[in-house]
């Protein structure tokens, strides 16, 4: 994913090599490639802009360190401000004192949601957990079996309306998404599931009633965790999807997806900055355990490596 951004960085700390000590002019010539492969990597603007300051600033006024040399001292601390972009701290899931833990995903359609839901179920219950998915996804036709599929082969149970079901055959009316999560988390009450993963519908785009319906859905479950799942390809798009989720459902935090794909990573690199949430997943694949837990050092490291 982050293979031309890391060339490019990795090119320009090596034009420090040999410097004894480092003018002005050598951090700011230095500080501009950075800021070049920050944006042709995609990442957003105003990101690229703080990232760039505070590295001149901290660039400028390092001490003179004995143990390392320029070109290192730059790494550091161009490595320090990834981290910091990237969420900081690896930030695990809270789960409930009481009852089931309630996490929903919320993302646009192809975003990787229902994909993610049987990674972090298949996850959580290698862990020990006993996970049920709850699908909510009843705009797109194949949602539902979709998730179905999904749950079968990470063995998790699916709560989900089966299609042509009436409101008499089911406890809640089928078709509304919001009696279906709500439903869904008392199913995980009752048969004491301690997880409950909800699955909401996403569009092609950002739209009001897709978002009022995740609004809603948040409201009636309350989740201990809202995570937003982002295609990592999109681009410069990125920000403004995650900003209008972040003022729709308030998100606790960002999953990545489809960082196996070979866009240029600013997506990945803007989103948790311009937000302020972190990352807490990463999606690398389109199979079940292409997934892991995001930890923002060593994604730096290998930003850097
Ligand atoms: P949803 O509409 O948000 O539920 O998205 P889906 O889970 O249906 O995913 C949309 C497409 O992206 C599917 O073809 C998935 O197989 C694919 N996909 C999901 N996650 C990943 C990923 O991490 N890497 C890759 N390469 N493909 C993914």
């Amino acid at each position: 994913m982050f293979n031309s951004l890391s060339d490019r960085l990795t090119a320009t700390f090596k034009n420090l090599r040999g410097k004894g000590r480092l003018t002005e002019a050598d951090v700011d010539a230095t500080v501009r490639e950075i800021r070049r492969a920050l944006l042709d990597a995609d990442v957003a603007v105003p990101v690229v802009r703080e990232f760039t300051g505070r590295v001149r600033e901290r660039a400028l006024g390092a001490e003179v360190s004995a143990a390392l040399n320029p070109s290192q001292q730059i790494v550091k601390i161009v490595n320090e401000e990834l981290v910091e972009i990237l969420g900081g701290e690896t930030r695990r899931i809270r789960l409930a004192k009481n009852g089931p833990t309630i996490i929903m995903l919320a993302g646009l359609q192809g975003a990787g949601k229902t994909t993610l839901a049987g990674k972090l179920s298949k996850w959580l219950k290698a862990q020990g957990h006993s996970p049920l998915l709850v699908a909510c996804d009843l705009q797109r036709p194949n949602a539902v079996t979709q998730l179905q599929v999904v749950g079968q082969r990470a063995n998790v149970p699916v709560f989900a309306p089966h299609p042509g079901a009436t409101s008499q055959e089911l406890e809640h009316p089928a078709g509304d998404p919001i009696a279906v999560a709500r439903a869904g988390v008392e199913e995980a009450r009752q048969k004491l599931h301690d997880v409950v993963i909800v699955d909401t519908a996403g569009r092609l785009g950002v739209d009001a009633d897709m978002m009022e319906q995740a609004r809603q859905i948040r409201r009636a479950i309350v989740p201990n965790e809202v995570l937003f799942v982002i295609d990592s390809m999109i681009g410069q798009d990125a920000v403004n999807t995650a900003l209008a989720f972040d003022e729709g459902v308030n998100f606790t935090g960002i999953v990545l997806s489809k960082l196996d794909g070979d866009a240029r990573g600013g997506a990945a690199l803007s989103v948790s900055s311009v937000t302020g949430k972190p990352v807490m997943f990463a999606s690398t694949g389109e199979g079940l355990d292409d997934f892991e837990l995001f930890h923002p050092d060593r994604m730096a490291s290998r930003i850097l490596d």
